[in-house]
């Protein structure tokens, strides 16, 4: 079903009656080319781009739950390509580029709300690197300007720009950073491949992986096993618990990140704001709830909660820069499951296990990678060869000393 002006008229004036599920619930078949593991984001993203680009439609995306209960429907939706490493910087601004024309792209509203992110400056020694990371985007071609007190005065008059330990001098600012609604992107992605023939199985839990001599053929699932010449794992917070099954150890570790939401309030941030003396952001969602989260909870854990010292330290860093936050109620908080790799971040690769990949290690800024991950994983899947933007990110990096030590791409256990 293409979704246009005229067919939401159509469906109004005759009661709703004529709209198709987005997506089919098939059975899975016994065999497929591609199986992608895992139905977030960058799986529904690989597997749309797989059949779009490259015309692969023999593949299905196994999900053990239903699509959107992982990180995608939990994140704080925010994008942004500020980057400041080689290996990073090419990626995210591909990605930016692709959420600039990704709802044309697949016919669906996902909100793609460029308002702007803007990193705030406590100390001379951050505008020294802020710089120097503004420099780095604008060299790579992407949007960075740096805000003195006046300039951020402009935009979010209520800041707190006096307090005594973490005074504002200045902010980095990317006009073309902001936020999108997160499982709107699920669906617009599961839409764009079943459409073009893509198997999306939910409820379908992977088990195992049907190994031998060193090639991976399938895996055993929940609904029984399901032979494949390529399984492509993008499992996120899961990703060491799955590989485990194909006996292999990751440089990664599972962390919680927890989210909040306020009551809904006028309009009053007009993009994204970060507190850049401890760790704190903010947004707000068209409802008018303000978006909120911070940094990770400091033990590893697989569950979808998080815990009270970390509310805590997420509500001083709100209360230094913007002390009305205060006054607002909080509605909800929640927790999903983040892959923090050693080096904050990614991986795309092929693993030593002839015929399956591994896609993981987003830390917590992921979301904003969703449609570059997936272009570059359908890209490797199909042509065999790691495409440009994403050839550093290689399983074998720290080995070879290699790693891309990022600290735009956010907290990292290793600095805990
Ligand atoms: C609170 C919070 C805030 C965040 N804020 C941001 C942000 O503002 N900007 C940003 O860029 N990123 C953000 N992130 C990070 C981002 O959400 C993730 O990095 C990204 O969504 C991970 O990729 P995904 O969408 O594929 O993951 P997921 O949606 O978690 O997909 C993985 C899927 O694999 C499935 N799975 C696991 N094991 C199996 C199995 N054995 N068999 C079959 N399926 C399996 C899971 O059920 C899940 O659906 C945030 C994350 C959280 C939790």
């Amino acid at each position: 079903m293409r979704y246009s002006a005229f067919k939401i008229l159509k469906e109004a004036l005759t009661g709703n009656r004529g709209w198709k599920p987005v997506w089919r619930h098939p059975e899975p078949n016994p065999e497929y080319d591609i199986i992608i593991v895992g139905g977030g984001g960058h799986g529904l993203a690989t597997a749309y781009y797989l059949a779009k680009r490259f015309g692969l439609t023999n593949v299905a995306v196994l999900e053990k739950g239903w699509l959107g209960s992982g990180n995608i429907g939990r994140n704080t939706t925010i994008i942004r390509s500020n980057y400041l490493l080689e290996g990073n910087q090419p990626f995210y601004e591909l990605s930016l580029k692709l959420w600039e024309g990704l709802e044309q792209d697949f016919n669906y509203n996902a909100m793609v709300s460029q308002r702007g992110i803007m990193n705030l400056i406590h100390s001379d020694a951050q505008r020294d690197a802020f710089v120097r990371r503004g420099n780095a985007m604008r060299l790579s071609g992407a949007d960075a300007v740096i805000l003195d007190r006046d300039g951020i005065r402009e935009k979010c008059p209520f800041l707190d720009f006096d307090n005594a330990r973490f005074p504002i001098q200045g902010a980095i600012w990317q006009p073309r950073g902001g936020t999108v609604r997160h499982d709107a992107v699920a669906w617009g992605y599961a839409r764009g491949a079943d459409e073009r023939g893509v198997d999306i199985i939910q409820n379908c839990e992977v088990t195992g992986f049907q190994i031998e001599n060193g090639v991976c053929h399938g895996v055993e699932t929940s609904k029984g096993p399901i032979r494949a010449k390529k399984i492509a794992v993008c499992v996120a917070g899961s990703s060491s618990r799955v590989m485990e099954k194909a006996g292999m150890r990751l440089p990664i570790e599972s962390h919680v990140l927890q989210a909040f939401v306020s009551e809904g309030l006028k309009p009053v941030i007009p993009g994204v704001i970060t507190f850049g003396a401890g760790h704190f952001y903010v947004s707000q969602s068209n409802k008018g709830g303000l978006v909120f989260g911070g940094d990770i909870d400091g033990y590893n854990s697989y569950a979808q909660r998080g815990n009270l010292p970390v509310v805590e330290d997420v509500c001083e860093g709100g209360m230094a820069i913007m002390p009305m936050i205060g006054r607002a109620r909080l509605l909800r908080m929640w927790g999903g499951i983040m892959d923090m790799s050693m080096d904050g971040s990614p991986f795309i690769d092929k693993t030593g296990i002839d015929g399956l990949y591994f896609n993981g290690g987003w830390c917590y800024g992921g979301f904003k990678a969703t449609p570059a991950s997936g272009f570059c994983y359908a890209h490797l899947l199909a042509t065999g060869a790691p495409h440009p933007v994403a050839q550093h990110y290689r399983l074998d990096r720290f080995l070879r000393g290699a790693a891309i030590d990022e600290k735009g791409s956010g907290a990292q256990p290793n600095l805990h």
